[in-house]
């Protein structure tokens, strides 16, 4: 099992015109989903052209290199891990491949594929893809058959000579929406770069659907049986951006409501004795602001945020992580000096930042601090695409080595191991009924195996 997962993005777009500036401002609204490489490739009918870089969209490609670009049709990438996307050629002809996710049994596909005199650049995840999708005679049949290779998940898009291919594996762990408005057809991992366009957000692609994009629409050309859907209920609460609209539900309204049932629970059980409500930013925001709906409490900034710092749940290793977090926030001493703080946050990981930001509030004269997380303790590490720890890493699971909350009064107790461990005057998680509830997502539709460890695709893989 990997450690780390791959976070992130990916976008393309067909058009009656050039459309390069429109994937870097569609990748540049991604960037939040992993700022390590970045890439784009257009089609101008005859050829593809691919630059990819090491870095942000906006610090790597230069006004000479978007010149470059021809094409009415392209798609983009932005990652944590992988340079993407790849162009090939094969009997499908010259594509270029692109996708978010996190493929499980990549070291089996790979044994499996070099025995048969597969050869691979780096042995990568998009190169199995891609090269899975080549082995069949043409994109649909390919992709379709990425549904019986692979372990894991996708969201994906595949340029081609005939229009762009999207495609969501069957579960629909990570998101993918099309959009449409003012002569384009747009796909992306998130709204917001639609919304960006100023056109219209269309619809989520289904899970297991794989359509073509091209300058007449969209076109479904196949529908794939899903088991079931396994949305990753952590893009509502972290992952996503706030301004992102993900199966029908806003990702603020999301965190609003997991910022209420947090307030909710507070007063149901006494209510807390604080001064004012503050985030963790920038995903805390939507949580304390729900909180403060709910409470009645002030809501007051206590941090300013660095935004020209890297985001520090993106990076590959624990030190990158800590050193963007010490950068990325700075105390408000005017705000907090003296006052009784409910700070939000959307999780705790290896609880070492939260912990920071606690002792930085008391250092700088916040009186006391009482922290409210809006997902469930963590207990298990993500195989499907977002960067969590393994096992040993994960703060709650320290505290409960099998990973299984059983009662109210161990739910309690891990509570007050953790406000211990991070010097917080009093921690509270929503449960996992909670979260859901708050949600409104059946829960039958979502991938909740951060926290109950069942991942939707079966034993024997930790998933
Ligand atoms: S394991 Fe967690 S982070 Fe991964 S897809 Fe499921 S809910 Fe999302």
């Amino acid at each position: 099992m990997k450690s780390i997962g791959d976070n992130c993005g990916v976008f393309g777009i067909v058009k009656e015109t050039d459309c390069v500036e429109d994937i870097y401002r569609g990748l540049d609204f991604l960037q939040h989903r992993g700022q390590q490489f970045c890439g784009i490739a257009t089609c101008d009918g005859g050829r593809i052209y691919l630059i990819t870089h090491y870095g942000q969209v906006g610090n790597t490609f230069t006004p000479h290199e978007l010149e470059n670009f021809k094409g009415n049709m392209g798609i983009g990438h932005v990652s944590l891990k992988e340079r993407q996307p790849m162009m090939w050629q094969g009997a499908v002809g010259e594509i270029a491949v692109a996708f978010s996710g996190n493929i499980i049994n990549s070291e089996a596909l790979l044994t499996e594929m070099k025995d048969r005199g597969e050869a691979f650049y780096h042995g990568l995840d998009i190169e199995i893809i891609s090269k899975l999708i080549m082995q069949e005679k043409n994109v649909v049949s390919g992709v379709s058959m990425l549904a019986e290779k692979i372990k894991g998940s996708y969201s994906l898009v595949v340029l081609t000579q005939d229009g762009i291919y999207a495609a969501r594996d069957v579960y629909g762990f990570r998101p993918l929406m099309l959009g449409e408005g003012r002569g384009s057809f747009v796909v992306s991992s998130e709204s917001r770069a639609v919304q960006s366009m100023g056109i219209n957000r269309s619809r989520d692609v289904r899970p297991g659907e794989i359509v073509l994009i091209t300058k007449e629409g969209f076109d479904t050309k196949q529908q794939l049986k899903s088991p079931r859907r396994a949305h990753c209920a952590f893009e509502w609460a972290y992952t996503a951006s706030m301004d992102s609209k993900i199966e029908g539900l806003y990702v603020q309204e999301a965190r609003n409501n997991l910022g209420r049932a947090l307030a909710e629970r507070d007063i149901a059980e006494g209510g807390v004795q604080a001064d004012l409500v503050a985030p963790v930013p920038l995903s805390g925001i939507g949580h304390a602001l729900g909180y403060h709906m709910i409470s009645g409490l002030p809501y007051q900034e206590v941090f300013l945020y660095n935004r020209y710092a890297d985001r520090s749940y993106t990076q590959l290793t624990q030190e990158d992580r800590d050193r963007v977090a010490k950068k990325k926030l700075s105390v408000l001493e005017y705000a907090i000096r003296d006052k009784r703080i409910v700070l939000c946050d959307d999780s705790i990981v290896r609880g070492t930042q939260i912990k920071e930001k606690v002792r930085e509030l008391k250092n700088t004269g916040a009186k006391e601090v009482h922290v409210r997380i809006a997902c469930p303790p963590l207990m298990y590490p993500c195989n499907f695409g977002i960067s969590t720890r393994t096992h040993e890493e994960l703060l709650a699971r320290r505290f409960l080595a099998n990973g299984n909350i059983t009662s109210l009064d161990q739910f309690t107790a891990l509570e007050i191991w953790v406000a211990e461990k991070i010097g917080a005057d009093s921690v509270k998680y929503n449960s996992l009924e909670a979260f859901v509830e708050a949600l409104k997502i059946p829960k039958a539709s979502l991938c909740l195996k951060c926290w109950d460890g069942n991942g939707p695709m079966g034993s024997g893989l930790d998933i």
